[in-house]
């Protein structure tokens, strides 16, 4: 069978969910008792948008490009309907092999989805494997040389095992790739490439990503095979769950203010982002110092210290959690009540992506943005990109909002005509008034007026 792009087939689920008994809506979707059962004991009681518009389809054996990001409930889309599929069609896979094979760019990410099908089919009795980099390859070689139902992987670590001849893909029905934006990011086409060479040309093949970048859409026409199209939660649908608000703060007062915030008991599972590892490592420390217990993540620790500071973290030993944005992506953890944005990041997207960690499935969660004078222009790109005005407080002491002269609106000159002048139609319409407002720094990276360095 060639796997040629089709026409795109944009259906939502038109099907009459029943209203009856809770999980009703999951029963009318096509599933069955012992997952529905599963689903059950994970609280959920009705599907979220992505599962009603895919499950169907998928049941049907459809392929599927899903435009979705996380939060939206788009591991269980997936999940469901290939245990369901497992559970219809009773084969086993080869010594070596596997039925399903999902891919996961970080290893955080392919442990909550081997964690997800555990959960949903724990009462199927279906073997799942991880194969991440990092750790040791001992045991996985053990536990894929049985051959398992679903094989969760990162790129990198399964191409390893491919080349070892520990894992043979011949006998995979679906493949699943999770996160394919941020697959292009880690650099990680072409062993994707590479891998779905080795699957066979009969499969069902699911295709997740939040953006749509050209090399991507590129790759997804080269796997898909007619797909169903399903988009959710667009960039601003995102952002409008959360409730947002900017804080206004010197360079040099964010650890101090965070601190600050965090002395309110609502504040009971955060979550901060740091631009750099070494950030978050210093806003840990920090915080721990001031009586905030709190453990960084990130990708220059180990997979047990990773492990270790995200388990203190669910079980609430560690309420405050700093990472950053790649070891933050796999992170799946429930009723985060705040996300604290220490530093902005360089692109809307991974605000949206950061913010989507609180707000999990329909729960109310709220986002907080520290802003010094130099990140102005990132706010203006993501208040652009999620089509929002964010609440702003200035929390600047005296002084210091004069001095960083902002919020800027564009002034005109006074006497205009003059070459100069020619900046301010330019500022009117918002571009370079970024630069001109920067505050100049020291060489340490602190403000240089007098209330910054206090
Ligand atoms: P995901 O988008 O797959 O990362 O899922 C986000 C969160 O939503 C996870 O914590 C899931 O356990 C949860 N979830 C998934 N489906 C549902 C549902 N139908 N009802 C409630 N929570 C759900």
């Amino acid at each position: 069978m060639s796997r040629r792009q089709g026409p795109v087939v944009q259906d939502g689920w038109s099907a009459a969910a029943s209203k009856g008994t809770p999980l009703s809506e999951f029963a009318a979707l096509g599933l069955s008792e012992p997952i529905i059962r599963a689903i059950q004991k994970e609280g959920y009681t009705t599907p979220t948008p992505i599962q009603k518009q895919s499950i169907p389809h998928l049941l049907e054996g459809r392929d599927l490009l899903g435009i979705a990001q996380t939060g939206t409930g788009k591991t269980a889309s997936f999940a469901l309907p290939i245990l369901e599929s497992m559970k219809t069609d009773g084969k086993k896979a080869p010594g070596k092999g596997c039925l399903a094979l999902v891919l996961a760019p970080t290893r955080e990410l392919a442990a909550q989805i081997g964690d997800s099908f555990l959960a949903y089919g724990r009462f199927m009795n279906i073997r799942v494997a991880v194969v991440v980099g990092g750790v040791k390859h001992g045991p996985q070689i053990k536990a894929l040389a049985q051959g398992v139902d679903v094989l969760v992987a990162t790129p990198g670590r399964l191409i390893d095992h491919l080349e070892s001849r520990n894992v043979r893909l011949d006998a995979v029905r679906h493949v699943v790739l999770d996160e394919a934006d941020h697959m292009l990011d880690l650099g990680f086409l072409p062993p994707i490439r590479r891998i779905l060479k080795e699957l066979p040309k009969k499969r069902q093949s699911l295709f997740f990503s939040a953006t749509m970048p050209k090399q991507i859409g590129q790759l997804a026409q080269d796997m898909l095979d007619r797909p169903v199209e399903v988009t959710v939660t667009p960039v601003a649908t995102t952002a409008e769950k959360v409730a947002q608000e900017v804080f206004f703060v010197e360079t040099s007062r964010k650890r101090e203010v965070l601190a600050d915030l965090l002395g309110d008991p609502a504040f009971c599972r955060t979550l901060v982002f740091t631009r750099t590892k070494r950030g978050a490592d210093r806003v840990a420390k920090y915080l721990t110092a001031n009586g905030h217990e709190a453990s960084a993540i990130h990708g220059d620790k180990s997979q047990s210290q990773r492990e270790r500071a995200l388990e203190a973290f669910k079980a609430g030993r560690a309420p405050v959690l700093v990472a950053t944005d790649i070891a933050a992506r796999g992170i799946d953890v429930d009723k985060v009540s705040h996300v604290v944005n220490f530093d902005l990041p360089e692109v809307p997207e991974a605000y949206v992506h950061r913010i989507g960690r609180t707000a999990r499935a329909g729960e109310e969660g709220v986002a907080l943005s520290l802003v010094d004078g130099s990140e102005r222009g990132l706010l203006k790109d993501i208040e652009k990109a999620t089509r929002q005005t964010i609440k702003a407080t200035d929390l600047r002491l005296p002084g210091a909002a004069a001095q960083e002269e902002y919020p800027a609106p564009a002034k005109k000159r006074r006497g205009g005509g003059g070459p100069k002048d020619q900046a301010a139609p330019k500022a009117a319409a918002g571009k370079p008034a970024r630069k001109r407002n920067r505050p100049r720094r020291n060489r340490s990276g602190q403000g240089t007026g007098r209330s910054l360095a206090a």
